[in-house]
C-alpha cells in the first residue's frame, strides 16, 4: 500500500507541475471518492487506492497457447485444449503474453483463424446432413441435430 500512495503522489506531482498545468492545460480533478470524503492526506490516497483499483479490461493467458508438452499452456497452435477431443478456445484467453495493442482486435483475429481452421477440418458437403441430402429444414421448430461423430471440431 504503501508503493501505491507513494505512485499516487508521483503522479500527482507530475499532473501538477507547471509544465503539465501550463503547456498541457492539465488541472486536478475536484471530485471527491465516494467513501472517502471524510478522510485527507495519505489516509485519502490509500481510501482512493482501495476503492478506485480497476483492472484494465485486457485480460489474456487463462488458457494459453503453446507449445503442447509445456505444462503452462492450455491450447495448442490449433486452438485444441490438449488431452480433450472435440473442444476449442477461441477468445483472448489463449492470448499468451498480453498483446502491446488493445484486445479486441487481436480477438476477431483469433476468431478469423479459428473458423479457417475449423473450414479445413469439415467437408460441408458431405459432413453436413441437410447439405448432402439438398434439403434444408423449413420448420420454425427446428432443432440443430448435434454434429455427427466424425466431425472434428
Ligand atoms: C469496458 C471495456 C472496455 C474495453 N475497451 C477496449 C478497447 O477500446 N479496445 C480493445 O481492443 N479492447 C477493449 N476491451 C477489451 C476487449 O473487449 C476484450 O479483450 C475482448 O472482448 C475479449 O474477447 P473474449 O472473446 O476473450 O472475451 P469476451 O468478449 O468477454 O467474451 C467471453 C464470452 O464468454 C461468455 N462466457 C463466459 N463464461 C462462460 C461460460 N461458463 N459458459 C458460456 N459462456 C461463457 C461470456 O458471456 C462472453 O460472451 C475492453 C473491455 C472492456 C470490459
Amino acid at each position: 500500500m504503501t508503493e501505491m500512495i507513494n505512485a499516487i503522489k508521483t503522479c500527482l506531482k507530475i499532473g501538477n507541475s507547471d509544465t503539465m498545468r501550463r503547456r498541457v492545460g492539465a488541472r486536478r480533478l475536484s471530485a471527491i471518492v465516494p467513501g472517502c470524503e471524510t478522510l485527507t492526506g495519505d489516509q485519502y490516497l490509500e481510501c482512493m487506492a482501495r476503492t478506485k483499483v480497476v483492472r484494465t479490461n485486457h485480460q489474456v493467458g487463462t488458457a494459453r497457447m503453446g507449445d503442447p508438452n509445456n505444462p503452462y499452456t492450455v491450447v495448442d497452435s490449433l486452438l485444441k485444449v490438449k488431452g480433450m477431443e472435440n473442444l476449442r478456445v477461441v477468445d483472448a484467453c489463449v492470448m499468451p503474453t498480453v498483446p502491446f495493442g488493445n484486445t479486441n482486435i487481436l480477438t476477431i483475429m483469433v476468431a478469423e483463424k479459428a473458423s479457417d481452421i475449423i473450414k479445413s477440418t469439415i467437408n460441408c458437403f458431405t459432413q453436413n446432413p441437410f447439405i448432402s441430402q439438398n434439403k434444408l429444414p423449413s420448420s420454425p421448430y427446428y432443432q440443430k441435430p448435434p454434429l455427427s461423430p466424425n466431425v472434428i471440431l
